[in-house]
């Protein structure tokens, strides 16, 4: 008895988010209604036209 293992959450608060691209955690950049990482991002941005991120 005392062996009461929680369901593993983890709870990333903001940051729960994931690329909808890769689906890596990180630093996910929300533009234009996207959640992309920052290496997703630079490869749709081209795509779309934006080329000037950072
Ligand atoms: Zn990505």
């Amino acid at each position: 008895m005392g062996k009461y293992k929680p369901p593993k959450l983890k709870k990333y608060g903001k940051g729960s988010r994931v690329c909808i691209r890769c689906g890596s955690h990180g630093p996910i950049i929300r533009r234009y209604g996207l959640y992309l990482c920052r290496q997703c991002f630079r490869e749709v941005a081209v795509s779309i036209g934006f080329r000037k991120y950072n």
